[in-house]
This record gives structure tokens, C-alpha cells and sequence, in this order.
């Protein structure tokens, strides 16, 4: 076993506290990696305080992870050390079923391997990125493109994809109009990312407070949902509606912005079930779908996206003693627009 340095909680409430955890002795196809920089997603919250469903403490939390290989397995084809890498939010899978074979890993039919919070093929529970070396298989190994800087490229592991995958599969391009619900992590890559494929971009957020910075990052409007106007003004306008929100919302009212035969993808993942009223969607054909993050080959070519776009998500890099602050900020939606730990600072009382 090899012993690392992590933060972890200990319960639904935090705090952190500096631990060490173990990892496992490097199996011939597996990669070591020293991580560099670790993001700060709303699902880690959502785990870790057992939204989701009960989870085994002490939890170290995070799949954003960017990093160099430290050191490989016997029969590593792909990856040498010293090479930048990400892991996002699964560490393997069956690799056998048919979604895994077309390389939707994500919606293995067995289950994807969580990087955190899952038992893994070797009955070992996987605990995250909020820590200094993780080892992997090289099949849920990327590679980070040259031009993006490591403490950037973390997010793209998963507010990246996330946000990436649908706006491909639904096809956001030049004549689309794509609404993005929610400005925080998730939010604001959509926003970036369907502004670089083309698409005509909306945000829909609780208030103006972030308007400037929706217009910067690629926005062509910008619409305060407290504002019941909004919706009128909106009524049956877009092709797609990416809803990054982490709450419970009226989705009904989303739907109506919908226009003929479009798309409301759920990205964002609350608990509580959202309540969709048939008549939102038949009157115009409508569809109320889901995405899950992407595969690993979806992973790869959205940072290749990104390098070649020139597309980087507005980090907040902090010391991993501030975790629970961070936290407390991410659920009030104040945050600008993803907190970044840099794992460097790891022992730092
Ligand atoms: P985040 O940074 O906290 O962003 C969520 C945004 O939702 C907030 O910035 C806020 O935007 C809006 N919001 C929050 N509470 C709200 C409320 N009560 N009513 C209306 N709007 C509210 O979180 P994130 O990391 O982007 O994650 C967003 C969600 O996606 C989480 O539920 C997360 O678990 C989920 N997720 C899903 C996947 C997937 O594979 N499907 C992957 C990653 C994350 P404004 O301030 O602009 O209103
Ligand atoms: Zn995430
Ligand atoms: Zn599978």
C-alpha cells in the first residue's frame, strides 16, 4: 500500500481535517500520479453530506484532478512519468457492456467506479482528489493538451465534460439558441463552451449580481430568473436549456422557454425530485432529458476543445486548511466560479 496525505471529513458536517489514507500498490496497467490541483465540485457537498444517500466516513472528497505521473505500472503503454494528467469522476468501469464499448463509460451497465465514495474491483473504498497521490488505471487516464496550465485544466474533469457532452449530443452550433440555468461552475463552463461551438448563449441566473461577467465569458444575454417578466419575455425562445442548478427549481416554468421539439437537459443534480407537469412538454413536443458527465474519449476531445478554443474556467485557487470555507461559499452561490485547492499547500496547519 502506499500512504498519502489527504483532507477529509469525518461526518455530514466537516470539518476537514489532514489525514492519510492508502492506495493501492500499482497493478501492471496502473498510473501514480502526484496531484497538482484538485476542483471544488458542488457534487462533492451533495456526497459528503449524504444527499445523495448514505456514505462511509472518513471521505475524501474531489474528482477534478490534475496532475503529473509520478510513476507507471509494468505494462503502462499509454502514459510516462512526468506526463500532465486529469482524472475526473470515474476511476474505472466494466469495460465490457455495450455502453462501455462505445466508450459511455459513465453509463456502464454495471456502474462506472466513482473516484470517490464506490467500492472498486479490488474491494477497496476510492477516496478522491482532496489529496496529494491517487493511483489509476491508464484506461481512466487524459492527457492535459500543453496549453492549458494544470490548475485550470482540473475543472474541466468534470464541470467540463458535464457541460460539454450535452451541448454536443443536443447539438449546440451556429443558429442554435442554448439557455444555461444556474452561473456557478457548471453554469459558466456551459456558457464558454457553447458561446466556442457556435451557439446563440442565454443565462438564466437568480439575479443580475454576475451580468458583466456572463457578457465577458460569452453570454449574448443575460436574464434575472426572480424577475417574472423573464419568463414571458422568454416564453418558447430556446432550442436547448442546459439546468445546472443544485436546487430544487420550477422546472415547469424552464420548460415553457422551450420552443417547438426542444430540449431541457438536467445536469444539475439535486435530491428532492423536480416535479414536470406532462402538459409542459406535449403541447410542443418538448423533451425533459438527463446527461451524465462523458466518457474518457469525450474527456479527451472536450480538453482538446478547450486547448484549441483557448477555453479555461475562472478559478478561485485556495490553500486546502480553507476547504469548509469554501464550501459554505459554493452553497451560497458565491463562488467566481470554481474553487481550485492547490494540493501543494496539503500540510499547511
Ligand atoms: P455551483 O457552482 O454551486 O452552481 C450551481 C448554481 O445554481 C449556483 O451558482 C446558482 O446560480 C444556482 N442555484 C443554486 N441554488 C439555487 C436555488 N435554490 N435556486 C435557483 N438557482 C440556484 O454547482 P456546480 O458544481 O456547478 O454543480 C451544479 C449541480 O450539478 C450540482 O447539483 C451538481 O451535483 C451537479 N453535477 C452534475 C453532474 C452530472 O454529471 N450530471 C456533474 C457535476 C455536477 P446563480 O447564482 O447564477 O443563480
Ligand atoms: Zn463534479
Ligand atoms: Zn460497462
Amino acid at each position: 500500500m502506499i500512504t498519502v496525505q489527504a483532507r477529509a471529513t469525518f461526518g455530514p458536517e466537516g470539518p476537514f481535517k489532514l489525514t492519510s489514507i492508502e492506495r493501492r500498490d500499482l497493478q501492471p496497467h496502473d498510473v501514480l500520479i502526484e496531484i497538482k490541483y484538485a476542483g471544488i465540485c458542488h457534487s462533492d457537498i451533495h456526497t459528503a453530506r449524504g444527499e445523495w444517500g448514505p456514505v462511509q466516513y472518513p471521505l475524501v472528497p474531489g474528482h477534478e484532478i490534475a496532475g503529473i505521473v509520478a510513476e507507471v505500472g509494468s505494462e503502462v503503454t499509454k502514459y510516462a512519468v512526468g506526463d500532465r494528467v486529469g482524472v475526473g469522476c470515474m476511476v474505472d468501469s466494466c469495460r465490457e457492456c455495450e455502453n462501455c464499448r462505445k466508450g459511455e463509460e459513465q453509463y456502464c451497465l454495471k456502474g462506472n467506479t466513482g473516484t470517490y465514495a464506490a467500492i472498486d474491483r479490488y474491494g477497496q473504498y476510492t477516496q478522491g482528489g482532496y489529496s496529494t497521490r491517487i493511483v489509476v488505471t491508464e484506461d481512466f487516464v487524459v492527457r492535459i493538451p500543453d496549453g492549458i496550465e494544470l490548475d485550470v485544466a482540473a475543472p474541466l474533469l468534470c464541470a467540463g465534460i458535464t457541460t460539454y457532452s450535452p451541448l454536443r449530443h443536443w447539438g449546440a452550433a451556429p443558429g442554435k439558441k442554448v439557455a444555461v440555468v444556474g452561473f456557478g461552475g457548471l453554469g459558466h463552463m456551459a456558457v464558454k463552451l457553447a458561446h466556442a461551438m457556435g451557439a446563440e448563449v442565454t443565462v438564466l441566473s437568480q439575479t443580475l449580481s454576475k451580468k458583466e461577467d456572463g457578457l465577458r465569458l460569452g453570454a449574448d444575454r443575460y436574464y434575472a430568473t426572480s424577475d417574472p417578466e423573464t419568463f414571458k419575455k422568454l416564453a418558447g425562445s430556446f432550442d436547448l436549456i442546459v439546468n445546472t442548478v443544485s436546487a430544487k427549481i420550477d422546472i415547469n416554468a424552464y420548460l415553457s422557454l422551450l420552443g417547438l421539439g426542444g430540449t431541457l437537459v438536467n445536469v444539475g443534480a439535486p435530491a428532492e425530485p423536480l416535479e414536470v407537469n406532462v402538459f409542459s412538454l406535449i403541447g410542443h413536443r418538448r423533451s425533459f432529458a438527463g446527461s451524465m458527465i462523458g466518457g474518457i474519449r469525450e474527456t479527451q476531445e472536450m480538453l482538446d476543445f478547450c486547448a484549441e478554443h483557448r477555453i479555461a474556467p475562472e478559478i478561485e485557487v485556495i490553500s486546502a486548511n480553507r476547504i469548509d470555507e469554501a464550501w459554505e461559499r459554493v452553497l451560497a452561490s458565491d463562488v467566481r466560479y470554481r474553487f481550485v485547492i492547490d494540493i501543494g499547500t496539503m500540510e499547511q496547519p
